[in-house]
């Protein structure tokens, strides 16, 4: 068939964003009660019955368009971190903040900058601007800062840091981070990206918050995704100068949190230490996780946040398909040629999952599946 719409030329490289396998899939695939979706870093351990019940009260409301300006959300945000409302911007996800700070800042020509591995989102929303991608290999695992500085030309417009780092779950220290912002010229945007910085527990991780008086080219993105649970009602938000929020609004859909996502979120900031209480255990059971990896000689890569990253040595996309077939759902890396062989693993708050996980890995290890064979039978 001949197509006469045709797309911006970009477009044709692009690719859709593949998503951790939904529950459901696996399910009516082998025929499955019980499945665990441990593929794509939500916070299992549910969301608070106070912020239920708001929704429950306020659900007949949805007939109505939400706030534009999702004013009760940003004064809650404005007085928990103490910045002013016209600070912050609000996303479907912060996600969505991603593509909209590449629609608001970047063209044809320009050049942004992150690490790899890292997150995919930032060199995709920067492609549909037909903007270059310079990926900067980590270090050990973590960002590399020098190296990052040293990719800097006169067409970078942003560099993207995602502290901790999604898929790796390494951190970019007090240190580091300051070395670097010292750096960067103050004419390219630094988004740092804390997606799961609740996770961190690390005394020499930095706070974006805390530089963005110093540094008015930073923009800290941020979620109630992984924290408090909501990845599913789909809340980001973004904190920087007014002069940088101000350029965002003008590209952001009118209405683009909806009401119960407004609702959720708000209500979630009344409940913190319920939801540092749940994050608490996630810490515990990345302990469990770790230390029993550790135990069966399986390589991962220490986690400081909701999810591990582990070596299976093999082509990831057949561990992934075992796995699923026993039940649990994980995210391979194969695709990314330097962590195919690896698995990212969301941590369940529950300790009898987390158990059943490690004995399939140890399973596949041991029942003669040495990790780098493959075998046929399975
Ligand atoms: N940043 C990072 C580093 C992430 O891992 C994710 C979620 N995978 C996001 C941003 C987007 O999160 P959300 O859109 O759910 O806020």
């Amino acid at each position: 068939m001949k197509y006469s719409i045709k797309p911006r030329e970009i477009i044709h490289s692009l690719t859709p964003y593949v998503p951790g396998t939904p529950v459901e899939n696996i399910k009516n695939r082998y025929g499955l009660k019980t499945v665990y979706k441990l593929a794509s870093n939500e916070n299992l351990c549910g969301v608070s019955e106070n912020v239920i019940r708001e929704i429950k009260e306020n659900i007949n409301e949805i007939s109505y368009y939400p706030d534009g300006d999702a004013l009760l959300l940003k004064n809650r945000l404005a007085k928990f971190f103490c910045v002013d409302e016209k600070n912050i911007i609000l996303g479907a996800g912060s996600d969505e903040l991603i593509m909209y700070i590449c629609i608001t800042f970047l063209e044809k020509g320009d050049n942004v900058i992150q690490s790899w591995p890292a997150f995919i989102r930032y060199l995709q929303n920067a492609k549909i601007m037909a903007a270059t991608v310079k990926l900067v290999p980590l270090k050990n695992w973590k960002h590399n800062v020098k190296a990052i500085i040293d990719s800097i030309d006169n067409k970078t417009k942003i560099v993207f840091i995602d502290n901790p780092i999604n898929p790796v779950g390494t951190y970019l220290d007090i240190s580091n981070f300051e070395w670097f912002m010292k750096r960067v010229p103050k004419n390219i945007l630094i988004v740092l990206d804390e997606a799961y910085f609740e996770f961190v527990d690390k005394k020499d991780y930095p706070d974006g918050l805390y530089y963005l008086k110093k540094f008015p080219n930073l923009i800290v993105l941020r979620t109630f995704s992984k924290s408090y649970s909501l990845a599913g009602v789909r809340v980001g938000y973004g904190i920087c100068s007014f002069e940088i929020a101000d350029w965002i609004n003008r590209v952001r859909c009118p209405f683009n949190v909806n009401r119960v996502a407004q609702i959720a979120a708000a209500a979630s900031l009344k409940e913190t230490s319920l939801y540092k209480r749940k994050i608490a255990k996630i810490k515990k059971e990345r302990e469990y996780l770790q230390k029993e990896l550790t135990n069966a000689k399986i390589e991962f890569v220490p986690s400081n946040t909701n999810f591990i990253l582990i070596n299976v040595k093999q082509d990831s996309s057949i561990v992934y398909e075992k796995l699923c077939r026993k039940g649990v759902i994980v995210r391979p890396m194969k695709g990314i040629k330097e962590i195919e062989n690896y698995i990212r693993l969301t941590i369940s708050p529950k300790r009898e999952v987390n158990k059943y996980v490690i004995k399939l890995l140890n399973e596949m290890r041991y029942q003669g599946l040495v990790w780098g064979q493959e075998v046929a039978s399975l």
